[in-house]
């Protein structure tokens, strides 16, 4: 395996692959380190630091707030792997060895590497750099400070304890978390009511520059009442979406809640294991560890899950619905029967659902997140508001991968996730509940766009080289296990 693995390395760390390997990575056993490497150097990491093997340390520069704000970001597009940023290298890679389900050997994509062959988009996220992990994290309302746009970075492993404590969850029932609750961003003593939402994929630059500039003017009024960190929360690694919706919920990183990609290996039963897919999303906690908890499961009182697998607890829950329901082909099949007409919706911008089915999809299940959340904050009965309410957005992921972050269509989705904020918000208002509700706005990674002459694949010059392997979800690599 050693022998193979080694093979594999050379392979990928040719300086013909390099336009599209930013770097390979995998654990050394019992130290508990990680080595990394590509074809301009290698890298041994430990908690104690990096210590350089051959060349430069791919994962040298590790600044949070690297690429912000926006302007910096648009300056540099696709930083090559010497310019670029890889926050929390060694946390984040070492926790995803630490899971049973980890690949032998991780391939992290350039930036700009464009694989619509293997489902890569213009649009793309997953990889360590920094764009590609670090989603918004905004903090509103009840008990936070108005300090406007904060120089800080935090990670998405603090969003469930912060939810947690900002929910009355006492600091010391939180400590068996990776992440900690960014106290030091609102006032002690809990809110009465906390929602956190994820606008799923949303390049927080890009987040940020719209509401200053008026486009979001939802994300800009949550803004005015509290604060925003610049260098947002960055994603566990991989960044992608199960892994870090649960990583956001638990507190934990992929080494211990288990759920390692979006599509990977389950050696113990040998078969491939499906995680983000809308027939399978209502399955989420038969992927999850066992004893690892969410935030549902921490804080007293109703609690809902809109619209997001991560449901174990919740007293509402979207997904819960669909496993009552008994759908045997999940969640898709069921949703489609009840979906609303995306043509017919005011809130959607309509020339992409004529134009895009997924818009138009995912359109329609933010619709239904609207109108579940205006039914779990009845006028009339103010003991049944949640305590905490998580409300997922769907479209903004969609938006963000069809055209690369900064196109018309992400800007779009970004604006229809923001009429459907102000919906809800101003239905707070009316209620009564705006001014005792805390409000975080995040999401579970970043998105960078890939460019289309950027083209190449690792699989087959692993092939020629005689190495046997399976290569899940298009960068986790299993020896021995074609
Ligand atoms: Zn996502």
């Amino acid at each position: 395996m050693v022998e193979a693995r080694d093979r594999a390395v050379e392979v990928l760390c040719d300086p013909s692959l390099s336009h599209v390997v930013d770097l390979v990575a995998w654990p050394v056993p019992d130290s508990g380190g990680v080595c990394v490497a590509n074809a301009f150097g290698a890298a041994l990491l430990s908690a104690d630091g990096a210590s350089v093997l051959r060349g430069r340390n791919p994962v040298g520069v590790q600044d949070p707030l690297a690429f912000t704000p926006l302007a910096v970001e648009l300056a540099d597009l696709s930083p090559a792997n010497e310019d670029n940023s890889y926050p929390w290298a060694y946390e984040r890679l070492s926790s995803l060895f630490a899971a049973s389900a980890a690949p032998d050997l991780v391939v992290v994509h350039t930036g700009k590497h464009y694989w619509p062959l293997q489902g890569g988009h213009r649009g793309e996220h997953g990889s360590l750099n920094v764009v590609q992990s670090r989603a918004p994290l905004i903090l509103s309302g009840a008990g936070v400070l108005a300090r406007g746009m904060l120089p800080l970075a935090a990670r998405v492993v603090d969003v469930g304890p912060t939810l947690a404590w900002l929910a009355g969850a006492p600091l010391a029932s939180l400590s068996d978390m990776d992440g900690a609750a960014l106290v030091d961003l609102a006032v002690a003593g809990p809110a009465a009511h906390v929602v956190g939402l994820l606008w799923d994929g949303c390049n927080s630059n890009s987040l940020y520059a719209m509401a200053a500039s008026g486009e979001l003017p939802n994300v800009a009024r949550l803004l005015s009442a509290g604060c925003g960190l610049t260098g947002g929360a960055i994603a566990e690694f991989p960044s992608v979406t199960l892994v870090n919706h649960t990583s956001a919920l638990t507190g934990v990183g992929p080494g211990r809640h288990g759920i390692v990609n979006n599509a990977y290996f389950d050696r113990r039963s040998a078969v491939q294991v499906l995680t983000n897919n809308a027939a399978t999303w209502h399955r989420w906690s038969e992927w999850l560890s066992p004893g690892v908890r969410t935030v549902f499961e921490r804080v007293s009182g109703p609690t809902a899950s809109v619209n997001e697998p991560v449901d174990n607890g919740a007293s509402y829950s979207t997904f819960g619905l669909v496993r009552a329901g008994g759908s045997n082909d999940g969640a898709k099949s069921m949703m489609d029967d009840f979906l609303p007409d995306p043509s017919m919706d005011p809130l959607a911008t309509q020339e992409h659902v004529a134009a895009n089915k997924d818009y138009a999809w995912s359109s329609s299940v933010d619709a239904i997140g609207v109108d579940q959340v205006l039914s779990l904050w009845p006028a009339s009965s103010p003991d049944e508001w949640p305590r905490l309410m998580w409300w997922n957005t769907l479209l903004t992921d969609t938006g963000h991968h069809e055209g690369g972050p900064h196109s018309a269509i992400a800007r779009d989705a970004m604006r229809d996730a923001d009429r459907r904020l102000g919906v809800f918000v101003d239905h707070l208002d009316r209620i009564g509940a705006l001014a005792s509700t805390a409000i975080l706005l995040t999401s579970d990674h970043g998105s960078e766009g890939a460019e289309p002459t950027c083209v190449g694949d690792w699989d087959e010059p692993l092939r020629e080289a005689g190495i046997d392997f399976r290569d899940e979800a298009y960068g986790f690599i299993y020896l021995g296990r074609s």
